[in-house]
């Protein structure tokens, strides 16, 4: 399967997006956006966080043109967005919002054919791609692409929505709050299949949230938003939650940012306990050396030992204990 290739002259690769001095009023005088400078690096996932209102959505819509900007430049790959033709320019963005904005009395399968056939594809080139962007995204076209919207499940609706942004093969995907409207538990599958497939296609994400666990878990960096539109801090996550850069991202990522920066923080291979004298079978567990310090201490919490071994490969290379997991996570601070 070729969901990543050029599809018939369409849009492809990748593409870095780049804002300047970006800002936004609307007619009523609300600051929706304050003099924002940002750059999204070619293949990146870039994740917006903050509280409602504070002008997320309102940067998103500006990358596509749904909204112009009152101020500023927004370049994507060194062209002026607003310089294109806004037809043109959407057609190398994918836009996925949490309504999803299906066509309800249209079957899933024509619903993800609408963007090909626009593009001038034929019906069967069209509905070829669409049955292939169905399994990319993880539905059997067998079983789904015959149904309508409203028969399937929130998070397979999301699904069908993600399959149609990616029918253009943009380079560009936009994501305002994309998993928003699903239950916890289908959310964090939705998030990693999410990751999975971006780790396979390599777009340039741009993703509105606001969830501070849900940014700090996919993006590579991460973009917290304050009150009037302004750009409080934009740093990986372990930067983020090590060193929040003023009382109001601190207060955002919350008390619990120790917790948090578990699953951010890699194990310290260089300093794990020598594996002399102790056997795999003393240890409960064994977790692989680039897994994170959250799934070295599941793994210890698992086991009655209250270790675990960590292995490269099939070698075992030292044993992590709680202490381990409390020195990894000061000496990331002082990194
Ligand atoms: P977020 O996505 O962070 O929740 P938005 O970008 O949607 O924030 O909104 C930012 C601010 O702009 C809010 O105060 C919102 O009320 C205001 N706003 C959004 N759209 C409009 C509009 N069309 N006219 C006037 N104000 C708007």
């Amino acid at each position: 399967m070729d969901a990543t290739g050029p599809s018939g002259g369409l849009a492809g690769g990748t593409a870095m997006i780049r804002l300047s001095g970006v800002g936004k009023t609307y007619d009523d005088g609300t600051v929706a956006v304050h003099s924002l400078d940002l750059e999204v690096a070619a293949g990146e996932l870039v994740c917006l966080v903050g509280p409602s209102g504070c002008g997320k959505s309102t940067t998103l819509k500006m990358v596509n043109r749904l909204i112009e900007p009152s101020t500023g430049t927004i370049e994507i790959d060194g062209v002026d967005v607003t310089r294109s033709d806004p037809v043109e320019l959407r057609r190398g963005i994918g836009y996925v919002i949490q309504q999803v904005g299906l066509f309800p009395h249209q079957r899933v399968l024509r619903n993800v054919m609408t963007v090909p056939l626009l593009y001038g594809e034929s019906r069967s080139t069209a509905r070829a791609r669409a049955r292939e962007l169905l399994e990319l995204v993880g539905l059997d076209p067998e079983t789904y692409g015959d149904r309508y919207p409203h028969q399937l499940s929130g998070g397979q609706r999301q699904r069908v929505g993600v399959a149609r942004a990616l029918a253009a093969n943009p380079p560009v995907l936009l994501m305002d709050e994309p998993f928003g409207a699903v239950d916890p538990v289908v959310r964090v599958h939705l998030q990693d299949e999410f990751l999975r497939l971006q780790r396979d296609l390599g777009k340039t994400v741009l993703l509105v949230t606001h969830d501070i666990d849900e940014a700090v878990r996919m993006g590579d960096r991460v973009g917290v938003f304050a009150a009037g539109g302004r750009l409080a801090q934009y740093a990986t996550p372990a930067e983020l939650l090590a060193r929040p850069a003023d009382d109001f991202v601190a207060d955002f990522v919350g008390s619990e940012r120790g917790l948090r920066r578990l699953s951010v923080t890699p194990i310290d291979v260089a300093r794990l306990q020598p594996v002399d004298g102790v056997r795999a079978g003393d240890l409960g567990g064994t977790v692989d050396a680039s897994a994170t310090l959250e799934e070295a201490l599941a793994a210890m919490l698992r086991s009655d030992r209250g270790m675990v071994g960590v292995r490269r490969g099939p070698q075992l290379i030292g044993v992590l204990t709680p202490d381990g997991v409390h020195r990894a996570l000061r000496a990331s601070l002082d990194a």
